[in-house]
């Protein structure tokens, strides 16, 4: 029989008549003949309450006790579905991550999935139930719990749809599919029928919270077919497949922003060999992921190095950098957390010059100053103050998207 695994996001779960809309919709996908796994996020809302609570309770919260407290949300929702699918009179049975062995990595707050025992989902299959799992959540080696990171749960479906062979995963989620730019941002944001991995990861880790960006690195290693959808309407929505040659002629497919991200600077850092290491390396053995660094020199022998981390983890980099340029007699450090990234993602950049002078040109008429830049071959990013994101992503959008037909 054929496996689906249908993954349901916050606010497809967010109340009690959603849950029963989804059990009934889980129940059709089972009658029409597939086997189904069902993946749930917490109810909309309940982990920003969660991580809302930590934070009252401790201004640096213990990150094993933090996870703890962060995957009850799913454990709720899981239960939850699995209740209201019974009460439509099918079997159905829910897990958490100890019960089906979602093995992480030790990293609390973003772990990595390292495997999944499926052996009770497929007993559970077997005997005709409905499979229902807490997303978001592992356990380590030792069995504590851990958390995937924000958004999780979407790389918990694809993880799960990898390990089970299943012949798609489907992301349920509030919107049709994944359009060229965030739709809650810019109303003329158009839903696209298909996108590559490729250019769909970069979406992802610029900021296109659709899907959470590990999600789609498994989903392209596996390769697993991927449709994104919405949980409100019955239509089609995006696919997220290999690319093939008819995206070439796309340039730009998307547009993104991130305001999750805070800037540090380090003044007049002496301009010696291993500094950089010396800087780094604390945050690094932190786990605080560096996205953005610039390095310039100026003739009196120091550097300014700036770059970007996550908000949730500006306060600790803040004061490991501080620490640091004590030491190596830096002027002065800087923070930023009122900043944003925009970005936009084309696989047709690899063959077209000017497409960056022509995103200067854009910001430069609305008035908007870049502060940092970044590209790779089918992106091109800039930081810029976070009051402009939604002017800046909507002239990008306009001009990129609307106005060019995409060549
Ligand atoms: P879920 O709770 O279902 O996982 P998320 O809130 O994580 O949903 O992701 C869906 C949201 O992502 C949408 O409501 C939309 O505002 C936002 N989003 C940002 N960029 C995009 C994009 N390019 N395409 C679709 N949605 C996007
Ligand atoms: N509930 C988690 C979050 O809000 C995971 C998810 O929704 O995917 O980030
Ligand atoms: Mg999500």
């Amino acid at each position: 029989m054929a496996l689906i695994v249908q993954k349901y996001g916050g606010t497809s779960v967010g109340s009690v008549e959603r849950i029963k809309h989804v059990a009934r919709k889980v129940l059709d996908a089972k009658q029409q003949g597939s086997d189904v796994v069902v993946v749930v996020s917490a109810m909309a809302g309940e982990t920003n309450r969660l991580v809302d609570l930590a934070q009252q309770v401790a201004e640096f919260p213990d990150e094993r006790e933090r996870d703890v407290l962060l995957a009850s949300g799913e454990q709720v929702s899981s239960a939850l579905l699995s209740l209201a699918i019974r009460d439509l009179g099918h079997p159905a049975r829910s897990f958490l991550a100890h019960q089906v062995r979602i093995e992480t990595d030790k990293a609390y707050g973003k772990a990595r999935i390292k495997s999944i025992d499926s052996t009770r989902i497929k007993r559970a299959l077997k005997d005709g139930e409905i499979v229902v799992v807490a997303g978001f959540q592992g356990v380590d080696e030792e069995d504590n719990i851990t958390t995937l990171g924000r958004g999780g749960s979407d790389t918990s479906a694809v993880a799960m749809a990898a390990a089970l062979q299943a012949k798609v995963c489907e992301v349920y989620t509030d919107v049709e599919g994944v359009f060229t730019t965030d739709p809650a941002v810019c109303p003329s944001a158009k839903k696209l029928d298909r996108i590559s991995f490729e250019e769909m990861i970069e979406m992802a880790s610029t900021g296109a919270k659709v899907l959470q960006i590990r999600s789609v690195e498994l989903a392209m290693k596996f390769t697993v077919p991927v449709h994104v959808r919405s949980s409100f309407m019955e239509a089609e929505g995006t696919w997220v497949v290999e690319e093939d040659e008819s995206m070439d002629a796309v340039l730009v497919s998307g547009v993104t922003y991130d305001k999750n991200e805070a800037k540090i600077t380090l003044l007049k850092v002496p301009d010696r060999p291993g500094l950089a290491a010396q800087i780094f390396s604390p945050i690094a053995e932190a786990n605080i992921v560096v996205d953005m660094i610039i390095q310039n020199a100026s003739e009196d022998g120091t550097t300014d190095l700036t770059f970007t981390v996550p908000t949730a983890d500006h306060k600790r980099a803040l004061s490991l950098v501080e620490k640091t340029a004590s030491v190596i007699r830096a002027r002065g450090v800087r923070v930023d957390p009122n900043i944003a990234k925009v970005s936009i993602v084309g696989v047709g950049m690899r063959t077209h010059a000017g497409v960056a002078a022509r995103m200067f040109q854009i910001l430069s008429r609305e008035g908007i100053n870049i502060e940092m830049i970044s590209t790779s071959e089918i992106k091109i990013s800039v930081v810029i103050n976070e009051k402009h994101t939604e002017q800046a992503v909507r002239a990008l959008h306009k001009a990129f998207i609307e106005q060019q037909g995409n060549l």
